[in-house]
């Protein structure tokens, strides 16, 4: 019975990958590279939002300040008509006491502002009186700006503003005038001129590069100098030559700015790739993204735009991006592990359930084989003592079946033995008879002979009856040492009147103490018997009879017992059956067909054997092999 023990037997528990699917591992890595751009979105998205949020409030507050420059002294020009100078000079504007004294005051009121410069205008556009008009080479004295538009603005009656470069010294700055009315007639203009420069000082509130632009979307002032006088679209050609016309930029050439923004920039602003130029060399940076969004400043048309590098928008978004990403990668990494784990735990669970439903069922059949086996055992020990039973029985009836023979034997040579007896019997009865008589007379010493003779006699007979008691004795059989003579002796004295009668010739060559078997005596002489008798009745017709019997040693150490005769021999058909049981050529009545089958046996049971041939010279030979005694036993 071998235990279940292959993973057969077994059940071998359902195969459950360990490793992820590579489908849901792309899904994974899917998911993190999703999560890792979207956060780099939104990251950035925030970003710009912060970045325009900050930007807007610091727009604010320089668009405040750009309006409080170009307004705080914007009414200027309004109150100058009313200075009685300036008036005086309208009416003599060649008077030099009326001059100077008009050039003295604005001076004056320009020492309290601290504008570029005020001045006014007759309406030919002859400058008449400056507050500059002593600072050489600066003086506007005599100067004919009547190209400017702020003149003509003003001569027709309406305030005008706007920025221009200053045609005397190249300077910029915001312009307003005012006309100078005289009885409701317009007699001249008042202008001043207001410096920008301030402004240069506020750009790095702004924390970023930035520019105004004005109405014909000229930059007219940025952090960046390079980008000064640059047009933010192609400037159309009406402007152009207006531009022209009233040296708004004195003559400045008018390049492109490094991106065209012909939109106008509201507070959301627009995304534009570009490089700025570094202060240090005033060479373009590498170019990048800009966010750039801006403010309409007070006066009409003129912008100020801010231009916000999103390079550490960018660089945080995508720090921001890849921490998402790695800790999607993180989480679900361990949402794995997790179901890893509980893959395995739920692996080992079955695979215990399925070890303990093995061990179940093994436990269940070596029960069921335990118990076939004790009844099994019980079956056998049933058969064996049957058969020990059967043995026994067998044995008794072998025993009585020899017995049986052996009394056929006694049965046969009763005659002979009868006769032996009859002889010795008459004589004693004689000399008894004679010894009465003897008496009667007184002859007591022939009395005294006969009974001496009839003592003699009855030890004759007791000597012919013993071997007869002794053969004829039921005795389970021994073994024992016994000397081959002695067996031979007691079977030829039983059959020795058989023998004399047929007038058998005996050649014995066994002498006593020469050869010794390990045997049965009683069971050994039964055979010898049943071989001498068959010989004698197979001499019965022959002319020469002779039993030869020897016995000697084999190369084995075995002995070798041989009774021989000269009588018919055995023919083919006889060699083949003369040890089957009932096999007979006798006539019936004389033979059972049992003595040699008898005899088989009784040799196998000494552990020898029984063999029959024919000799050489004529007749049957049956040699019995017979085992030496143990050297335990010598
Ligand atoms: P039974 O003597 O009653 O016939 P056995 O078994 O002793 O039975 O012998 C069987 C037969 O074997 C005999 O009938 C005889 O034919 C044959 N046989 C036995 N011994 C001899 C012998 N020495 N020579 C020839 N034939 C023999």
């Amino acid at each position: 019975m071998n235990p279940p023990t292959s993973s057969a037997d077994l059940g071998t528990p359902p195969s459950r990958q360990l490793y992820p699917n590579p489908f849901i591992l792309a899904a994974f890595l899917l998911v993190i590279g999703l999560i890792g751009i979207g956060g780099y979105g939104v990251s950035e998205y925030q970003g710009v939002q912060t970045l325009r949020n900050d930007a807007s409030h610091r727009l604010d507050l320089f668009a405040a300040a750009v309006d409080g420059i170009i307004n705080r002294y914007a009414h200027i020009p309004a109150t100058i008509q009313l200075n009685d100078e300036v008036q005086t000079l309208m009416h003599e504007p060649r008077n030099p006491k009326r001059v100077n004294a008009a050039n003295r005051f604005l001076e004056q009121l320009n020492n309290t502002i601290g504008a570029i410069a005020i001045f006014v205008l007759n309406e030919r556009g002859i400058v008449l009186a400056s507050s500059n008009w002593n600072v050489p080479n600066s003086s506007f004295v005599g100067e004919d700006l009547a190209f400017r538009s702020y003149f003509l603005t003003g001569l027709a009656g309406e305030v005008g503003r706007h920025f221009a470069i200053g045609t005397t010294q190249g300077e910029p700055g915001y312009y307003v005038s005012h006309p100078i009315r005289d009885q409701g007639n317009v007699v001249g203009v008042a202008v001043i001129k207001i410096s920008l420069n301030q402004l240069d000082k506020a750009w790095d509130l702004l924390g970023a590069p930035a520019l105004i632009a004005d109405g014909n979307g000229v930059v007219i002032l940025s952090s960046v100098p390079e980008w000064r006088y640059s047009a933010l679209a192609p400037l159309p050609l009406d402007v152009l030559v207006e531009s022209k016309l009233n040296k708004q930029y004195n003559n400045a050439p008018i390049s492109n700015f490094p991106v065209q923004l012909d939109q106008p920039m509201d507070a959301n602003g627009e995304i534009v790739r570009m490089s700025i130029p570094v202060a240090a060399n005033r060479r373009p940076n590498a170019a990048s993204d800009m966010l750039v969004h801006g403010r309409m400043l007070q006066e009409p048309g003129w912008r100020l735009l801010i231009f916000s590098d999103l390079r550490s928008v960018r660089g945080q978004a995508f720090g921001h991006g890849a921490l998402a990403a790695i800790a999607t990668g993180f989480v679900l990494l361990l949402l794995l592990v997790m179901d890893q784990r509980r893959r395995i735990i739920r692996q080992k669970l079955e695979a215990k359930e399925l070890l303990e439903e093995a061990n179940a069922q093994l436990e269940s059949k070596v029960a069921r084989r335990t118990r076939a086996l004790t009844d099994t055992n019980g079956r056998l020990r049933k058969e064996v003592a049957e058969r020990k039973q059967a043995e026994q029985t067998l044995r008794a009836a072998q025993d009585e079946l020899v017995q049986a023979a052996k009394l056929a034997v006694l049965g046969q040579l009763a005659a002979g033995i009868t006769h032996e007896l009859a002889q010795p019997l008459g004589a004693m009865r004689t000399l008894s008879g004679n010894a009465v008589e003897f008496m009667k007379r007184g002859k007591l010493d022939v009395v005294e002979q006969n009974l001496g003779i009839i003592a003699r006699l009855a030890d004759q007979m007791g000597r012919i009856i013993t071997p007869l008691k002794t053969f004829a004795r039921k005795s389970p059989a021994i073994p024992a040492a016994t000397d081959i003579a002695h067996a031979i002796g007691s079977a030829m004295f039983l059959l020795d009147q058989r023998l004399q009668r047929a007038h058998i010739q005996v050649h014995n060559d066994c002498e006593p103490g020469t050869v010794i078997a390990w045997c049965d005596q009683n069971r050994l002489e039964q055979v010898l018997i049943n071989l001498i008798r068959n010989a004698a009745d197979a001499m019965n017709e022959a002319p020469q009879r002779e039993l030869f019997i020897q016995a000697r040693y084999n190369d084995q150490g075995q002995i070798e017992l041989s009774i021989a005769d000269s009588g018919c021999g055995l023919a083919e058909d006889a060699l083949d059956r003369l040890f089957e049981p009932f096999y007979t050529t006798k006539p019936a009545g004389e033979g059972l067909g049992l003595g040699l089958a008898i005899s088989r046996d009784i040799v196998r049971e000494f552990g020898g054997e029984l063999q029959a041939d024919n000799r050489p010279g004529g007749g049957a030979r049956f040699t019995l092999i017979l085992p030496s005694p143990p050297k335990e036993n010598p």
